[in-house]
């Protein structure tokens, strides 16, 4: 038991470094809740023979339920949950309470106790466990999560093991478990299994700050799509994919039309609501596997997997229409947006993809706004200037 309380007590100071340096690191403090727990539970059970059946029996051994529901407020705090989902656990702590008095001081009975501490215990953790397999997120989090999830099913079968145990072997004394082989090795099992559990959930809680992280630093925060860094670096694989397997893929620039304008009249707030709105249209506009990002104040990106010249026109004119027909703004104000497509050749850059389609943007800017423009190469234009020049006209 001292081995453990010293444990515990290192892993305590280890959890006030963590959570010094990563304060929003979800899971954490409840964590930290249960080595509290799980440190002052097994102190009082070891004075059991210089304290009141109060302190060392009941006392010491809600410690450790509760430590057991903080384990379960822990799984819940690292997915975000909403706790009412699950409002068992803590039932079952205050249904075993007046039980626990009765069977130490109305009629005392060893093996209720441990009973109760079984059912007690193996209800929170089945229930967690259940929550964990439900929970686990992304596939990052799968991993962790599930070995939680094993290791407190590992440590429910314990406790009904140890009952049994203690049925098959009754103890002589009613104060005390009998301190032979089998208690002792039940003991320093469930002890092993409750650290075991933390270091999990540790494991859970840093995976899943380090996934928000990143999405965070993926994503644009006014609406919610992909922001330029994202984009670039997803364009740049698609681009070596493309080239691999000899495939053409489209990308649209869109620059919305006088939107200072928006800002100037209606205000900020109500330019953040505009763009939000087209983050939305976008998202109706595309196909899944698109790509989608805002890609600086007013201007947006769509990469279109495997579309080829008139996929891209047709998909850019359909966005076009979209935010045209936009109704419901605020200040009932109707916008439009000009366009740039551009469909990718054989390795090239992306930085030389990017700026074809801002050139195609450009020109729409140039013709009148409100259009789409596909990106042609000069030799392109001269080609086709050639073809339509009619000598002597
Ligand atoms: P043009 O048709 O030539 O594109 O005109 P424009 O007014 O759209 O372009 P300009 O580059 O002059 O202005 C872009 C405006 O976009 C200016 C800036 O206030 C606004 N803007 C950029 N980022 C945000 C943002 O996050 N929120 C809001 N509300 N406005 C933004
Ligand atoms: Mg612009
Ligand atoms: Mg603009």
């Amino acid at each position: 038991m001292c081995g453990y309380a010293a444990a515990l007590l290192l892993m305590l100071f280890g959890f006030r470094g963590i959570r010094r340096s990563t304060p929003d690191l979800h899971g954490s403090r409840q964590l930290s809740w249960f080595i509290l727990c799980g440190l002052f539970g097994v102190l009082l059970i070891g004075l059991r023979p210089w304290t009141p059946a109060l302190v060392s029996i009941v006392l010491a051994n809600f410690l450790l339920f509760a430590g057991a529901l903080c384990i379960y407020l822990a799984a819940a705090d690292i997915f975000e949950a909403d706790l009412h989902v699950f409002p068992w656990p803590g039932g079952t702590l205050i249904v075993a309470l007046p039980l626990f008095v009765w069977f130490t001081y109305g009629n005392e009975q060893v093996l209720a106790r441990l009973v109760i501490h079984a059912v007690v215990l193996g209800s929170i953790f089945i229930t967690t466990a259940v929550f964990l397999f439900r929970r686990h997120g992304e596939p990052e989090t799968r991993q962790p999560a599930r070995a939680c999830a094993w290791l407190l099913i590992f440590a429910t079968f314990l406790q009904v093991a140890w009952c049994l145990f203690e049925f098959q072997l009754p103890p002589q004394q009613t104060n005390f478990i009998h301190p032979d082989l089998i208690n002792v090795g039940f003991s320093y099992l469930s002890m092993v299994l409750g650290l075991a559990i933390v270091i999990g959930l540790l494991w859970l809680a840093l995976t899943v700050h380090r996934l928000t992280l990143h999405r965070m630093a993926q994503t644009d925060s006014l609406t919610g799509l992909l922001n330029r860094r994202a984009f670039e670096e997803i364009l740049r694989r698609e681009l070596l994919r493309c080239d691999r397997n000899g495939t053409r893929m489209g990308i649209m620039l869109i620059d919305l039309d006088y939107f200072k304008q928006v800002n100037d009249s209606l205000g900020h707030f109500a330019g953040d609501d505009v763009l939000r709105r087209i983050g939305l249209v976008l998202r109706d506009g595309t196909r899944p596997s698109d790509v989608l990002a805002r890609y600086g104040g007013e201007e947006f990106v769509v990469l279109l997997r495997n579309a080829g010249l008139d996929e891209s026109l047709a998909a850019a004119e359909r966005i076009r229409l979209l935010i045209a027909g936009l109704a419901g703004l605020p200040g009932r104000v109707t916008l439009t947006a000009s366009i740039g497509v551009a469909v990718s050749e054989l390795r090239e850059t992306a930085t030389e993809f990017l700026l074809r389609s801002d050139e195609a943007m450009y020109q729409s800017k140039r013709e009148g706004r409100n259009q789409v423009t596909l990106y042609r190469a000069l030799r392109e234009e001269l080609e086709l200037a050639a073809a339509a020049y009619i000598p002597g006209s």
